[in-house]
């Protein structure tokens, strides 16, 4: 069927897990909302794809635990209307040295959040986690319930489906190429162009293109925004004969994330692929979105022997068996931008991206957040003026941080 010409409530450009998540919440509070992606649904070009996405609580910034603690709820809430399981819960477990910053502040933020957690030495890691984990004398380990592997390429077909359930339309090979004012209606809202030639009306309109969004708002309104595409890779690794069931979730293996000077690595327990784990680095080099080489990302030496040494020898640490490429929209200063797009546009365009490696735990909450944003033009619970674009023109390198 062919919805050019038709006026919707809200178009949301861009169906990765934020603008799915977005068309979900529109749909259940009964608007008119269509969803306009540029390659075939539950692609692999773009970051909500693969197989798994950690989400914790633990955060060195203290404006993003409580939006996790919201978002982990709206998992399950969504779970149970479409009744499968796309989040598995484990402990989350982060670790380096005692003097370390960005932990430093992570503990402090757990306490302000009234997360529970326990800071553990290494021998009480050790013990905790029956030699799974050894850490190095000064370092410190610090385990938090709320954590978790999230399913991200079903996760994102979840929120599709419950968006198409609730009445949202759905095209996908629909490139988005110009956003106008809508200068016929006295009400405002927007017109938006797509390169096969078509056209659709919205009173408002959610941006969440990912990696592609420098690309676009820089097309539409000439500003041009510090978000970066980094190409990156997730590594999985092959646990030695005889000790695969020791990183299973049922045998109480966390998601994990350490901190460090050399390198910020992050896993997940083995679930994906039988006798293999993940542990990633969060880096990846500059790239364009549409001109990727696909070359993989090197690895530094210090992830050899940090998984060598980390996993008492368990996993093998000679090479990755394999690995999955995806992509970062990098900020300056890792934090997301959410904001209305403004100039001639004013409330009508609201952006979403930015989200710096650490976004899809959050889905859920942007799709309320975005949700509440075109509909009431603010958001209650969650402090938006750390992810305003402003903070750019104030300082090129985004929020100030003590790590
Ligand atoms: C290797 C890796 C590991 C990660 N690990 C974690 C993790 O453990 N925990 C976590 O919380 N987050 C993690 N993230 C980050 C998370 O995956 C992203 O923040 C999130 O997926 C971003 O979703 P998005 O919807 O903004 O972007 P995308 O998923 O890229 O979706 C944007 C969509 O917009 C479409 N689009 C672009 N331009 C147009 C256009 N002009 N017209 C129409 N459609 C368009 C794209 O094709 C795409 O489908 C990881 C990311 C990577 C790459």
């Amino acid at each position: 069927m062919d919805y050019s010409g038709e006026q919707f409530d809200v178009i949301v450009v861009g169906a990765g897990i934020m603008g799915s998540c977005a068309a979900y919440q529109l749909a259940k509070r009964g608007q008119k909302v269509i969803v306009l992606e540029q390659f075939d649904f539950l692609h692999h070009l773009g970051s909500s794809h693969g197989e798994s996405r950690t989400i914790r609580a633990t955060y060195p910034e203290h404006y993003y635990s409580h939006m996790v603690i919201e978002s982990s709820r709206l998992w399950e809430e969504a779970e149970s209307e479409i009744g499968y399981q796309v989040y598995i819960k484990a402990p989350q477990f982060d670790m380096g040295p005692s003097n370390n910053k960005s932990l430093q502040c992570l503990i402090q933020n757990c306490k302000s959040n009234s997360l529970s957690y326990s800071v553990l030495d290494p021998k009480q890691v050790s013990e905790q986690f029956k030699g799974r984990f050894e850490l190095p004398e000064n370092w410190v380990g610090v385990l938090t319930q709320l954590g978790g592997v999230i399913k991200p390429t079903k996760a994102v077909s979840m929120f599709q489906t419950l968006a198409f359930q609730k009445g949202a339309t759905l095209r996908d090979n629909m490139k988005v190429i110009d956003i106008k004012k809508d200068t016929a209606d006295e009400n405002g809202g927007v017109c938006v162009f797509t390169s096969n030639g078509s056209m659709f009306r919205g009173k408002k309109c959610i941006v969440t293109i990912g990696a592609w969004m420098q690309k676009l708002v820089k097309m539409v309104t000439g500003k041009v925004l510090p978000i970066q595409p980094l190409h990156t890779n997730m590594c999985y690794w092959k646990i030695k004969k005889d000790h695969e069931e020791e990183f299973l979730v049922d045998s109480g293996f966390p998601t994990f994330a350490s901190y460090s000077s050399e390198s910020h690595i992050y896993g997940t327990p083995s679930c994906e692929f039988p006798g293999l784990i993940k542990i990633a680095v969060d880096d990846g080099y500059k790239c364009d979105p549409d001109e990727r080489t696909w070359t993989p990302n090197e690895i530094d030496d210090s992830v050899y022997s940090w998984i060598e040494e980390r996993f008492s020898g368990r996993v093998d640490s000679s090479k990755p068996v394999f690995t999955q490429s995806c992509m970062y929209s990098m900020t300056p200063d890792g934090d997301y931008v959410i904001d209305f797009l403004g100039g001639e546009f004013g409330n009508d365009v609201v952006i979403a991206g930015g989200f710096s490696g650490h976004g899809f735990k959050m889905g859920p909450v942007m799709g309320r957040i975005l949700a509440d944003l075109v509909l009431n033009g603010e958001a209650l619970g969650v402090d938006l003026s750390y992810f305003k674009i402003s903070r750019f023109e104030k300082n090129p390198k985004g929020n100030v941080k003590e790590f």
